[in-house]
Order: C-alpha cells, then sequence, then structure tokens
C-alpha cells in the first residue's frame, strides 16, 4: 500500500514534523486513527508537508488548503517538502514521550526515508498524478489522517533548475516561493518556436509587434535594428496543462522590455490589463 498524509503549518505541526522525520517514527491522535491501523511494514508514506497558494497565480481560493474534492485543482500551490518513507514497523499503539506538545499522537507507525524532495517543490495536478493529489487533498481536509493513494508519479519538473536570472528581476522576488515558479515562467516563455509563431501571427493580424501595454514599438523607435523585436510573456503563470500550440500561442502576449519587467517586478504579478490601465492612468495627458 503507498499512503499519503498530509502536515499543516501550525505551530505545533513546525515541531512535531522535524521530530518524526528524525527519528523515523509518525503517529496520529485517537480523533484520526482510522486507516494508521491498516499501516502495515514494507508500506510507503508520503508526507507533504505544508502547501501554501502561489499568488502569481491569482486570489487565494476560499478556505485553502481545505477545498473540496471537486475542486482539486485547487489544491496547488507549492509545499515545503515531500518525504518517502518505507514502513518499517507496522501500525502499533504507544504512548511513549515523542513530541513535545501535549497529545501523545498513540497510534504509530516508524519508517526509513527513502525519497526526499528537497525544499519548495511545485504541487498539483500537473505535477503529480491526480490519485495522489487528490489523497494529500484529503488528508489536508481530515487534520492528516492516513490516506491511500494508488502511485506517485512525478509528472513534470517539480523544481526546476537554477539558471542566472535577470538582476533586476531576481533583486524584487525574495519570497521564497517566488524563485523557482519564476524560473518556471521564464523557461516556458523561453520556448522559441512558441515566440516565433506568436510573433508572425501577431505581425500578420496587426502589421506590427506593438507591446500590448504601451504600445511601444521596437522597429518605429530602432528602425531596422529593433525590427522583430519583443517579449513573450505568459499570461498564466503555470498553467501546464494545455499544451496543444494554439493555446499556448493564445497564452503569450506581446511585451516591451520595460513593460514585462513591471509585470514581475513585485508579486503578486500584475495581469497585462492591470499594467495597461496603471498606464493609461500615469500617462501625461495630452
Ligand atoms: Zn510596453
Ligand atoms: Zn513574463
Amino acid at each position: 500500500m503507498i499512503w499519503v498524509t498530509y502536515v499543516s503549518n501550525k505551530p505545533f505541526s513546525k515541531i512535531n514534523f522535524p521530530i518524526g522525520m528524525q527519528n523515523g517514527i509518525w503517529g496520529v491522535n485517537d480523533k484520526k486513527h482510522g486507516s494508521v491501523k491498516d499501516v502495515k511494514e514494507g508500506d510507503l508514506v508520503a508526507f507533504v508537508y505544508s502547501i501554501s497558494w502561489l499568488k502569481a497565480e491569482g486570489p487565494t481560493p476560499a478556505g485553502f488548503s481545505r477545498v473540496g474534492k471537486d475542486k482539486l485543482s485547487d489544491f496547488r500551490g507549492m509545499v515545503k517538502k515531500i518525504i518517502i518513507g518505507r514502513v518499517t514497523r507496522g501500525y502499533y499503539k504507544s504512548t511513549d514521550k515523542v513530541w513535545p506538545d501535549d497529545e501523545i499522537y498513540p497510534h504509530r507507525f516508524r519508517f526509513e526515508i527513502i525519497k526526499d524532495f528537497g525544499e519548495d517543490i511545485l504541487f498539483g495536478t500537473e505535477f503529480f498524478n491526480q490519485d495522489f493529489v487528490e489523497a494529500a487533498r484529503k488528508s489536508a481536509c481530515t487534520q492528516g489522517s492516513v490516506t491511500p493513494t494508488e502511485s506517485i508519479d512525478v509528472l513534470a519538473d517539480v523544481t526546476v533548475p537554477d539558471e542566472p536570472t535577470d538582476d533586476a528581476i531576481s533583486s524584487s522576488h525574495h519570497a521564497s516561493e517566488g524563485r523557482p515558479i519564476y524560473r518556471v515562467h521564464k523557461s516556458r516563455e523561453r520556448n522559441a518556436k512558441l515566440i516565433k509563431i506568436k510573433k508572425d501571427k501577431v505581425i500578420k493580424e496587426t502589421g506590427t509587434l506593438a507591446c500590448e501595454v504601451c504600445n511601444f514599438d521596437f522597429s518605429k523607435a530602432y528602425g531596422k535594428t529593433g525590427s522583430g523585436f519583443a517579449e513573450c510573456h505568459h499570461i498564466n503563470p503555470l498553467n501546464l496543462r494545455d499544451e496543444n500550440e494554439t493555446t499556448t500561442v493564445n497564452d503569450l502576449a506581446i511585451l516591451c522590455a520595460n513593460c514585462h519587467r513591471m509585470i514581475h517586478r513585485k508579486r503578486a504579478w500584475l495581469s497585462v490589463d492591470e499594467l495597461k490601465s496603471i498606464f493609461i492612468q500615469n500617462r501625461p495627458s495630452s
């Protein structure tokens, strides 16, 4: 069997989670001891620790991280840790002191860590198989009850390798969740083939490559030197679900370098329309 248990970011969890991981022991209280009794030696248990919503994806869904089964796609964002353990001692009951808080968590099992995904892992149905995400969601809604899943499959890069980032932009991305997401975003905007299709389409339709926010046109300002130059911005920061070309081309916006920087300057990222209205408001009236 493969089990999933969600661990919240509550103050006692912050203390108890590392103690459990260091000692290879986990326990739940009387209220949620249901399925923990089925945990057997050799089973796998995935600990999903502390999910946070990424503001770049819009307003936080109501009640997050508790979202209903019908809103599984909202159980997404970044988790602090995912650790997978192999059970070395199946369910047993004990009241020996392990954790410092008042609760004893007597329904226990022991495990050894076989995989640690590291820190800050992208989470959601485009990164992991649906069944695993659903089990984590369900566990989160039931205070960390041990919930079965069929498998744990990684579908996409959950961490993105370091790349040199633009200084001006990276210096304003101190939020711990900002950098990896930003890198995913940038790598998606660097898809040369799509950018070409997008630019060709815009030139064909409008005759120029003007910035969708400020109308700046590199070829008008710089002549031949600027001809064909513009930046592409991905409108849906992490919409990895639609991989077909037409959808993805429509997910790109043509921006000048200045406007693109302004969009990414602060989290949550501005939408193209938001930046456009800011631009219009601040334009000197003539
Ligand atoms: Zn612009
Ligand atoms: Zn962008």
